[in-house]
């Protein structure tokens, strides 16, 4: 698990990108604030893959990313991950998750996972039974379909029962290569695989994490999810990566201030008062968030 005060300890020799970030929006702590500041900015943002799109862009720094954490730890606490699924179950989990819900892609994969226990029976099913069984979380052809490419894949044949399990292996890159090869399976799902089943430092960015981010000013107003993803890998400390993902979409799903289009997923978990107001500012002035932000911005409806 992530330890945040490993992290911690080399908060302070966090980069020194100079914090050039577009004149008048970084302030010079390195933290974004809660003004939009770089929001309605556009940034000019390398489109190569694989570069980091926004070299000069100084948030979050590693410090600002671990205080996150612990507001957001304070307010919806840490939970234990979930049992490791192996490699292919956590690829065929998030194939499944695809345009729905986590929950509704919970009960998919696990009305699979009972109906036919193991991959070489999806694989040998008569047409139409494993679709069947995942028919609640809609797409069910197409997404079998890119199931069982992957499950027909050489690579995946080893011998025996269809694995995955030989990239535990293999470097990150390697891991990379490997599962973007796949049809239907893009960046996100791969940085969730490598991020809670193998263990890896990614942080993958979902809709919470780039709405938020932006809002936070981490990240420019007009970033896409793939800079936003390579951005923000380069400047959150690996050892709290696990732990801000998690944290972030909790939080997105919870907090009207933050919550996308203002609209709570989660109800049973409404937060009262963003933990995220203030993020960054000076000391002096951390708990005063009414500096720059109308109050009624930060409060929940
Ligand atoms: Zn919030």
């Amino acid at each position: 698990m992530a330890k945040p005060a490993t992290a911690t300890t080399r908060a302070p020799a966090g980069r020194k990108t100079p914090a050039k970030a577009k004149k008048e929006t970084k302030p010079k702590s390195g933290t974004a604030s809660k003004k939009k500041a770089p929001a309605g900015k556009k940034a000019t943002a390398s489109k190569k893959k694989g570069e980091e799109p926004y070299p000069n862009w100084a948030a979050p720094t590693p410090s600002v990313a671990l205080e996150a954490v612990a507001r957001l730890a304070a307010v919806h606490g840490i939970k234990d991950p979930p049992p490791r699924k192996t490699i292919l179950d956590s690829l065929v989990r998030t194939i499944l998750s695809q345009n729905t819900t986590d929950k509704t892609s919970a009960v998919a994969f696990a009305r699979l996972k009972e109906g036919l226990p193991t991959w070489t029976e999806v694989l040998h099913a008569a047409e139409g039974v494993a679709e069947e069984l995942v028919r609640c979380g809609g797409l069910a052809e197409v997404k079998m379909e890119r199931v069982r490419l992957i499950l027909r894949d050489k690579r995946v044949r080893t011998s025996g029962e269809p694995s995955l399990e030989w990239l535990h292996g293999k470097s990150d890159e390697e891991v990379k290569r490997v599962l973007t090869s796949f049809k239907g399976v893009g960046p996100k799902t791969v940085a969730c695989v490598m991020m809670f089943t193998m263990g890896r430092a990614e942080f993958p960015v979902d809709t919470h994490v780039l709405h938020i981010g932006i809002k936070l000013g981490w990240l420019p107003a007009n970033a896409s999810r793939e800079q936003a993803y390579e951005h923000l890998n380069r400047r959150v400390p690996d050892a709290c990566k696990l732990d801000l993902h998690v944290l972030l979409v909790e939080h997105g799903k919870c907090c009207t201030r933050c919550a996308k289009n203002g609209k709570l997923q989660k109800k049973e978990c409404a937060v009262d008062r963003c933990p995220l107001v203030g993020l960054g500012a000076p000391a002096s002035d951390s708990d005063s968030s009414d500096d720059d932000v109308p109050l009624s911005e930060w409060k929940s409806a």
